[in-house]
């Protein structure tokens, strides 16, 4: 080991590439060890872990040194009435946040005890936007028109470059002499990121042959990906999903210890009318902690939590009870691909029946998506129950919480 740390410090070993000449585990476990010495630190805790980690160096992270951990907790369980998942779940959320996974099990069971989420999908599509230079104004809006005419063309070089994903369609926007054609992909059971991405660089290049405007990037930033945005939320980013429930004036004041119209009154002062005021691009309590909590167990990315974070909750008051709902305009989720095949990630995904790909392929990803949203409702559900019966305070300090 300490022959290999000489050369690395000597320049004639890379760091990055010690797994050419070793084997997964030895070279990350001399790449710590070379670490400690560099910056004096004990490593050991970060070099203890489960997974198996061949494919993890090759697919899911360069310079690898070991692993964090994170607690996984289970809210459940949950009652969801899908078109694409459709039964009783427990929800696997990896989190640090003392009271967050006690707040979404008590949503869950509000919402079990009423007969479960009604959820849809109402949108499908993976967005990439390379950005084009025109010439002129003219030419910009050339290149716009030729790429809405060829939708065909663009869809045989975008799908020459994978074996599931579609191209279904695009948009163009224009400013000045910049072109951005916004294409959707339907990438089946995976996130898509990736396929998109290359599957838009062969279209991207047909386009520029065709009308000469420069491909400047394959993405100019109107995808838009992992940026808060309005076109996230107008045009549908990833899945679109709504999730529902009634509950009765009852079920209210037994589980929440409270009663309907303080829901819906906190929901609309704080989450539609606060939001507003604060000019938020969300319109919800907490969605970004689920999501957040979701996409760590199950080997998403979690930077798209910021475009889940665009969530609706509303809260309608109705004969004898309240129907509350969540909208996700903007949830990125895959199945396959990303880090949904690392093990531990892997066994979350197979919790909830939906790992790898599904024998007809996109309802796995389907499937997630509708459990996520479901358990964004159980979260919004919960913590407007805490605010309406002012306990958001007491169970954070009986949970070990700092303030939200
Ligand atoms: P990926 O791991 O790059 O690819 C998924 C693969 O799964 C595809 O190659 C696809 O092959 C295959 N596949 C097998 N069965 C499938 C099924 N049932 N449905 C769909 N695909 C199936 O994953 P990705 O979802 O495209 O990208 C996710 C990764 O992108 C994440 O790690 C994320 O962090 C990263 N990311 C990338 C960018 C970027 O700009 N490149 C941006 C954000 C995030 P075929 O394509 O041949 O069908």
């Amino acid at each position: 080991m300490d022959e290999y740390i000489s050369k690395i410090r000597s320049g004639d070993l890379k760091l990055y590439a010690l797994e050419k000449s070793l084997p997964a585990d030895d070279a990350v476990s001399l790449r710590r060890k070379y670490i400690e010495e560099e910056t004096g630190t004990d490593l050991s805790a970060v070099g203890t872990y489960t997974i198996p980690i061949d494919r993890v160096v090759t697919r899911n992270i360069e310079n690898m040194i070991g692993c964090v951990q994170i607690p996984l907790g289970v809210a459940g369980p949950l009652a969801v009435k899908g078109e694409y998942a459709n039964g009783s779940f427990w929800l696997p959320l990896a989190t640090t946040e003392g009271a967050l996974v006690a707040s979404i099990n008590r949503g869950c069971s509000a919402i079990t005890k009423a007969g479960g989420t009604e959820v849809r999908i109402l949108r499908d599509g993976m967005t990439r936007a390379p950005i084009f230079a025109a010439k002129s104004v003219a030419h910009a809006a050339e290149v716009a028109r030729w790429a809405e005419d060829n939708l065909l063309l663009l869809k045989v070089a975008a799908e020459e470059t994978t074996n599931h994903g579609e191209l279904i369609g695009l948009t163009t926007y224009t400013a000045g002499t910049s072109v951005f054609i916004r294409f959707e992909f339907d990438t089946k059971d995976a996130m898509g990121m990736n396929m998109a991405t290359i599957a838009s660089e062969a279209a991207a290049h047909l386009i520029e042959e065709e009308t000469k405007a420069k491909l400047i990037a394959v993405s100019g930033n109107m995808c838009c990906d992992k940026k808060p945005s309005a076109i996230n939320i107008i045009e549908g980013r990833g899945k679109t999903v709504s999730a529902g429930v009634f509950l009765s004036d009852e079920l209210v004041s037994t589980v929440f210890k409270t009663n309907s119209a303080t829901l819906a009154e906190v929901n609309t002062r704080k989450n539609l009318t606060g939001s507003a005021r604060a000019a938020s691009l969300g319109f919800n309590a907490q969605a970004a902690n689920v999501i957040a909590a979701m996409f760590i167990a199950c080997g998403q990315d979690p930077a798209h939590v910021v475009e889940g974070s665009n969530t609706i909750t509303t809260v309608d008051l109705v004969e004898g009870g309240i129907y509350v709902s969540v909208t996700l305009p903007s949830l990125q989720v895959g199945t396959v691909g990303g880090g949904t095949s690392i093990a531990t990630q892997n066994a979350c995904l197979s919790m909830l029946g939906v790992a790898g790909g599904a024998e007809n392929p996109g309802d796995n990803a389907k499937a997630f998506a509708e459990i996520v949203a479901s358990g964004v409702l159980a979260g919004e559900l919960s913590l407007l129950g805490a605010l309406g019966a002012q306990h958001l305070g007491k169970a954070h300090k009986e949970l070990g919480r700092g303030e939200k």
